[in-house]
Order: C-alpha cells, then structure tokens, then sequence
C-alpha cells in the first residue's frame, strides 16, 4: 500500500528534480501540504514523516483541526489558502500562522485589528488574478502595491509575498505566459519590498512548470492524500472551495 510517507517523498523527489532542471537549490522551495477536506488521522501521517507545514481551505474545517492538533503538535504552521469573507476574518486571524489569499484593504485592516496581540504578526501573501478573468479571485497587476503599501503599514501583518492561481490549462505557451508575468509581479515587488520571500504557485498538476518560474512555495494536496471527495462531507463548499 502506498502511504503519506512515500506520497510525500515522491512529491519532494519532483520538487528536486525541477529545481535541478531550473538550476534552483531544492531547499528555496517550501512545500505546503495542503489538507483541506482531508481528516485529521492523515495530517498526522504527515506530521509523523516530518511535515510541518498545512494548508487548508475553509475556515470552520481549519479552525476545527487547528483546535484539536495544536496542543499535540505546537510547532505546525498552518496556512488559510482559501477565499475569505469579511465576516469569518476573526478566525483566521485568531488561529491561523498565514494567509495566502488577501485581494482587498478591507480583508488586511480587518485582520489586523483582529490579531491577537500575543501572537506574531500574521505572514500575507497578495493573491494576484494572474489570468484577468473576472469570474476569478485576487487583484489585478496595478493594484498590488498599493495594497502591498496598506499591509506593510499594518504591524500586525507580515508582508510576505505574492499567491496565484494559474489557469488549468494543457496549453505549455499560456501557462508559461501566466506564470512569467506572474514571476515579473514579484519581482517588481521585491525592488520595492526586499524583505518578501513568498512566491506561493503550483499544485500537484503545475508544480514542474511553477518552480521554473520561480515559485518558493509549491502547495501540493492530491499528490499528497489523495483525490478529494466533497460530497462525502458536510462542509459548505458553495462559496469557499477553489474557483
Ligand atoms: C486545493 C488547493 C490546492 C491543492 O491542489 P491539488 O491539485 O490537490 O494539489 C492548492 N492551492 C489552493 C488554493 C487550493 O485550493
């Protein structure tokens, strides 16, 4: 049978061999495992073969497996990956170490006057709309540093870096296309903020091509657990899953 240990070895084998083929150290490449709909018993698994960091999707399923592991494993960083409304930001806040996905000002004062103050300040990405279409979530090119310069102001938010999600697509020139803009983006952000260090892109499909463009963090969940099943559990997946 093949186990969360050998998904995960297999998943750093091709984290290491398109670092290779990019010239890139391996060790500049976080992976993010993420767990969304995924129970506990496997985050474990994960944990037990020297996996730190999680990812999830939905708010109440994060702060629920946050809740029942962080007395057991204190040192895993949890990451919100998901699209976030304004209403649930308290929990993010409150519970989680990272949040990939901020797109507004509104989303970034929120949770920073939400943040307790005994906890560090909370890691942001931008999600950046990398294909423009409108039905998609995250900011457009010209919108990213002014609310690059809102969040540096914010001391209860650490700057991090930038998060999209490419389009699914087999056409190599688009994506290609998306993730070398995607990749000049961060660029120009870290002329203006040298501290970031995030470029958070790629999934189990796109992982290869996302570390040619510079990606430092790859957020892998089916390579890793498996295919998931939404209808096997009760979340409400309508408004929050990945669009
Ligand atoms: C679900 C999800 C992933 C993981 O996708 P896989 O294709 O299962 O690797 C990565 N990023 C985001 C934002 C997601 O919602």
């Amino acid at each position: 049978m093949i186990t969360i240990t050998d998904r995960l070895a297999a998943a750093h084998k091709r984290i290491d061999i398109a670092a290779q083929k990019a010239s890139r150290n391996s060790n500049d490449i976080r992976l993010l495992a993420v767990s969304k709909t995924k129970p506990i018993d496997l985050i474990i698994d994960a944990y037990r073969a020297g996996q730190r960091e999680f990812g999830e999707n939905y708010v109440q399923e994060g702060q629920d497996k946050i809740t029942q592991l962080k007395r057991q494993f204190p040192d895993i960083i949890w990451h919100f990956i998901g699209p976030l409304q304004s209403n649930k930001s308290k929990i993010v806040a409150e519970n989680f170490d990272w949040i990939h996905t901020i797109d507004r000002e509104k989303i970034a004062q929120r949770l920073a006057q939400q943040r307790p103050d005994n906890l560090q300040p909370l890691n942001v990405c931008i999600q950046i709309n990398i294909s423009e279409e409108k039905s998609k979530s995250g900011v457009f090119a010209d919108e990213i540093l002014p609310l690059a310069n809102i969040i540096a102001s914010l001391p209860q938010l650490t700057l991090r870096g930038l998060m999209a999600i490419p389009s699914a697509t087999d056409d190599i020139n688009k994506q290609a296309q998306e993730l070398s803009q995607l990749q000049r983006l961060f660029t120009q952000l870290g002329s203006h903020y040298p501290n970031i260090d995030t470029l958070s892109v790629g999934m189990s499909n796109d992982l290869e091509p996302a570390i040619k463009f510079g990606s430092t963090m790859v957020r892998i969940g089916t390579a890793i657990f498996g295919a998931r099943d939404y209808s096997a559990n009760n979340i409400d997946i309508n408004d929050e899953r990945i669009r």
